[in-house]
């Protein structure tokens, strides 16, 4: 039986057809975040998927990936590092290239954003082809992290995304075929 509170978040996402570009169907999280109970649910359904995994940080992608990953981690008690596009972040870098759904991009994270050997739970609002994510978790590798689990509200199952995550586990609270 569907948790009763994967129902709600799916009621709060909207399809919006050609954003954006033509050809796209973009899945709109904010209403999730704007309702607080929608939003309550993701954050304690992800508490659940960590549960037990024990990490020192979590890690989120820009943007959305900071609304999810910074509530996330108030409520795990860790710390919030913020892997951003390029030039945003101010100090020594590492940079990785990837593609998108629709483009290519690269993102980078601070060199020094964690300890050596820091248990990192990587967090994004959509996993689509997976090529953000797969990107993301060779920054936390090169950083020094250890990626223990990676979180993702929504997965478009079609694009097969999660056979280009890294090793760790992954959790998606909707999958979509
Ligand atoms: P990908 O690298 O293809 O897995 O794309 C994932 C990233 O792009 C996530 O950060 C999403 O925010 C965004 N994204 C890709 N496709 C979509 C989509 N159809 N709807 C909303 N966001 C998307």
């Amino acid at each position: 039986m569907t948790d009763a509170r994967i129902h709600a978040i799916l009621e709060r996402t909207v399809d919006v057809p050609d954003f954006p570009k033509p050809g796209i169907l973009f899945k709109d999280l904010t209403p999730v975040f704007s309702d607080p109970t929608a939003f309550k649910h993701v954050i304690e359904l992800f508490l659940e998927a960590i549960d037990g995994k024990s990490p020192d940080v979590i890690v989120g992608i820009e943007a959305r990936g900071f609304v999810i990953g910074a509530a996330l981690a108030l409520r795990a008690g860790v710390g919030f590092v913020p892997i951003r596009k390029p030039g945003k972040l101010p100090r020594a870098t590492h940079r990785e290239s990837y593609a998108l759904e629709y483009g290519t991009d690269a993102l980078e994270i601070h060199q020094d954003a964690f300890a050596t050997g820091a248990r990192v739970v990587l967090v994004d609002d959509v996993l689509a082809t997976g090529g953000t994510a797969s990107a993301a978790a060779k920054l936390i590798d090169r950083a020094g992290g250890l990626l223990v689990h990676q979180l993702f509200l929504l997965e478009l199952g079609f694009l097969d995304g999660a056979g280009r995550l890294a090793a760790a586990a992954h959790t998606s609270l909707v999958r979509l075929t």
